[in-house]
């Protein structure tokens, strides 16, 4: 079995240790007679780093333990002989990010049942982000800002967080909440000072001021309760930046304060709400002058007018409505098409017409290939090819003028 070195020092960034077998894979798995580098558990990513040995440098590409309890070492290239002395080094940012969030974790879940009496159910830590689940589905706003601010007061009390192990009866004794299923005889505490003793194998900080901050973002409900996202320490700090940046931009573009960002866009909105109804009203109207004027220009009195026409600069919203304008004023059969970047035809016939235009429709799109339909009256479809689009629809014409 491999000493975790992790679980007795979260600051260890390098040792020695000797090569004890490799699990052959595309990555092969080195596993070590002692190791600090973490293996994803607990809700908590795993290190990553290098080995080091008088034959170079391998690059520890993920930390996993596998069914057999052993922590494979996943590096990129090829393994190491047995009895292979090796110095491990692991990637501090990374391990100091870590121990940031899953401590602020323990702090932030802490805060939760303090307050609230709301047990946490899982932990995610994510490249980005991380999230508790909490036993409610019930959170509001100041809910959220009582538990943070519980929460960052602990950091800013700079406590002594403490690595205890316990036999199982004495964690008992001394009222863990949540005892974790009988593996091994000794469990591991973490004693935040008076506020938090939670069973837990991950890497933590020595006092809550490493923390830095801890930082309550979207909440939303989940199957099993109420799920908070929330980042720490300098994580929180890039993450504050990359809104600011962004929030930034957005005022650019209003020329505004950020804090006004609301206010501005609820006003963008109202205007362009207003602007929409405006030019809608506009169509219409110019539809119907449209309309009037096409079945003017068309001949043939005592019959319906059957207008043709291609129109190369309108869109299929304005075709139709010009379609429904001219049949309702005067007695017509309107086979339209739009040629404008998304191709479309409309046929339409006044009330009590013997025709049926969305069998003309198909008919039409059976030479045009594409996909449409329609009722009685009122026809459109996509046609795929326009090349022969008058011909298509004269041919319709002369078929319905008859
Ligand atoms: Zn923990």
């Amino acid at each position: 079995m491999t000493e975790r070195l992790y679980y007795h020092d979260s600051f260890l960034g390098e040792f020695p240790a000797t090569v004890l077998e490799v699990v052959p894979g595309t990555r092969p798995g080195i596993v070590l007679d002692r190791t600090a580098f973490y293996p994803t558990s607990g809700g908590q990513l795993f290190d990553t780093g290098s080995l080091q040995s008088e034959k170079g440098s391998l690059r520890v590409a993920e930390v996993a333990e596998d069914d057999r309890g052993r922590i494979l070492h996943l590096v990129e290239g090829d393994g190491l002989p047995p009895g292979t002395q090796i110095r491990g080094e692991i990637d501090g940012a990374r391990r100091r990010d870590h121990m940031q969030q899953h401590s602020g974790q323990h702090l932030l879940s802490a805060a939760f049942i303090r307050i609230f009496g709301w047990e946490t159910i899982s932990f995610h830590m994510g490249d980005e982000c991380c999230s508790i689940d909490l036993s409610t589905s019930n959170l509001n706003p100041q809910q959220i800002e009582e538990a943070e601010t519980l929460a960052n007061d602990i950091v800013l009390e700079d406590r002594p967080v403490d690595i205890r192990f316990v036999s199982r009866e004495e964690a008992q004794r001394l009222g863990l909440r949540k005892i974790p299923p009988a593996e091994r005889e000794q469990l591991r505490l973490i004693d935040i000072r008076d506020f938090d003793l939670t069973a837990c194998g991950g890497t933590h900080v020595t006092r809550t001021g490493q923390i830095g901050a801890i930082l309550l973002r979207k909440t939303e409900k989940v199957k099993q309760g109420g799920r908070v996202e929330f980042v720490c320490g300098t994580r929180a700090v890039r993450t504050a930046g990359r809104d600011f940046r962004t929030l930034t931009e957005a005022a650019g573009l209003v020329s505004g304060h950020i804090w006004e960002l609301p206010e501005q866009i609820r006003k963008l909105q109202a205007n362009a709400k207003t602007l929409h109804k405006s030019h809608k009203d506009l169509l219409e109207e110019v539809a119907s002058f449209h309309a009037n004027q096409l079945l003017d220009q068309t001949p043939e009195h005592n019959r319906p007018k059957v207008l043709v026409e291609v129109f190369a600069n309108r869109d299929l919203e304005y075709v139709k409505l010009l379609a429904q304008r001219a049949v309702r004023q005067g007695t017509a059969i309107c086979l339209f098409a739009s040629t404008s970047a998304t191709p479309a035809v409309v046929f339409a016939q006044s009330a009590g017409q013997p025709h049926h235009m969305g069998a003309l429709m198909k008919e039409a799109l059976a030479a045009l290939g594409g996909r449409g339909g329609g009722s009685q009256d009122l026809a459109q479809g996509g046609p795929e090819r326009i090349d022969s689009l008058d011909r298509v629809l004269e041919a319709l014409a002369a078929r319905v003028r008859e």
